[in-house]
């Protein structure tokens, strides 16, 4: 215990760290002893000197990140207790052992007690992703220790955080395979739908798992509709509203490469469909120049507008026009899929920022449901920040 360095708290500060809240922020540190490098483990001390946990420490506003409330030993096996209890959490949900479903979140950082790691799983890949630098350092004994925890359901693991660690230039992240390679196909099923997951270039672990539950949800109330799929990546709603017996479906995305992942999968699962279109044009520009009343069902699923809390205003502002936008050219009796994945911004501010765009547009709006993350995204109790994903349908008369 003694090689790790101590960080001692101010006066009163361990108060949010003794309800289990796993961040220490840089200010609420009195002094730190012993040198600790960024992404070393470090204990923690109120000011009385009083143990209140050990976490991975990293230079910036969150300087600590904590894992354990309690005094253990950190070492292989307590990895592979905390990876053997997220994966029981997805047993417990049912999604461990799916037959038509192989693509789930195992991981959810501090929804899993394991704040800066990501580990998401496509049939037999796992792509592990770390957000801090202390998760990157034990990468290699994270993967040794998810391949004994999955028992022979994955092969392969792939780790991607050039993207997500803060100094890469530090802590040399490359992107590559840790264990195994796949065959490149990247091929994953979600609820009984084929899609390519590419995990090497594609955003975030390759495939937003997060819309599963919201997806089915979709499913459900395409049958016959005209639908508008904005914002779409690699077109998960879109093939959804496809089986749901959609009349049409129109895909949109800025980005050429999304429009191309979207047309593989909706062909791999809807081979020689006419009813699938899709367009690579920015969505604001795309909302200005339709006509009115050309689609019954739209789904607004934009990347986060707010990454940090001094870009709220302008990111609630974006969320009125682009929602304003759809309400003034939905038909009578659409429906709208309308989300926010900012952890800046809060379900009250949304719906907010909905509301004022349903009454700039003097319609008649009815709320059918309000959206969330899905059970493998869980939320950790003492750490209400991991509640990012906010989605709204909306009845517009
Ligand atoms: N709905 C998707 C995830 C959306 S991610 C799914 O279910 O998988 C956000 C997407 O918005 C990205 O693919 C990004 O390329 C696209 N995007 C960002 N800005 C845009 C803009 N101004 N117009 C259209 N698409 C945009």
């Amino acid at each position: 215990m003694m090689r790790y360095a101590k960080i001692i708290l101010k006066e009163g500060k361990e108060e949010a760290v003794l309800r289990f809240h796993p961040w220490v922020f840089s200010g609420a540190i009195k002094r730190i002893e012993g040198e600790p490098k960024e992404g070393d483990i470090v204990y923690v001390y109120s000011a009385k000197g009083n143990f209140c946990g050990i976490g991975h420490y990293q230079i910036g506003t969150i300087a600590v990140r904590i894992f354990a409330f309690e005094e253990e030993n950190i070492n292989a096996e307590y990895w592979h207790e905390k990876l053997k209890n997220a994966f029981m959490v997805r047993k417990a949900i049912g999604l461990a052992d799916k037959e038509n479903n192989n693509t789930y979140r195992l991981v959810h950082g501090e929804g899993d007690a394991l704040p800066g790691l990501v580990i998401d799983v496509y049939g037999k890949t796992a792509v592990l992703q770390a957000h801090s630098v202390g998760m990157h350092e034990i990468r290699e004994t994270l993967a040794k220790e998810l391949m004994k925890v999955m028992d022979g359901r994955i092969e392969n693991v792939y780790y991607k955080s050039e993207a997500t660690l803060p100094f890469k230039a530090n802590c040399g992240a490359v992107d590559g395979y840790l264990i195994g390679e796949d065959d490149k196909t990247y091929e994953a099923m979600e609820n009984g739908l084929r899609f390519h997951a590419d995990w090497i270039r594609g955003q975030k672990t390759g495939f937003f798992v997060d819309q599963r539950e919201n997806r089915s949800l979709l499913e459900q109330y395409s049958k016959g509709k005209d639908v508008l799929n904005m914002f779409c990546y690699t077109g998960g709603f879109s093939f959804y509203a496809m089986r749901g017996g959609a009349k049409s479906v129109c895909s949109v995305d800025s980005s050429a490469k999304a429009i191309e992942l979207t047309k593989a999968n909706v062909e791999m699962n809807f081979p020689g469909d006419s009813r699938h279109s899709a367009l690579a044009t920015d969505a604001f520009k795309y909302l200005d120049d339709m006509k009115k009343d050309e689609y019954d069902l739209i789904i607004l699923d934009p990347p986060a507008f707010a990454k940090h809390r001094d870009v709220l205003r302008n990111a609630l502002q974006g969320y009125k026009k682009l929602n304003a936008k759809a309400f003034e050219k939905i038909r009578k009796g659409g429906i709208l899929f309308t989300f926010s994945c900012s952890q800046a911004v809060n379900k009250e501010q949304f719906r907010l920022a909905v509301f004022s765009a349903a009454a700039m547009s003097g319609r008649n709006v009815r709320i059918l449901h309000q959206l969330t993350q899905p059970a493998d995204h869980p939320v950790n109790i003492y750490h209400p920040e991991g509640e990012y994903l906010k989605g709204l349908v909306l009845y517009v008369e």
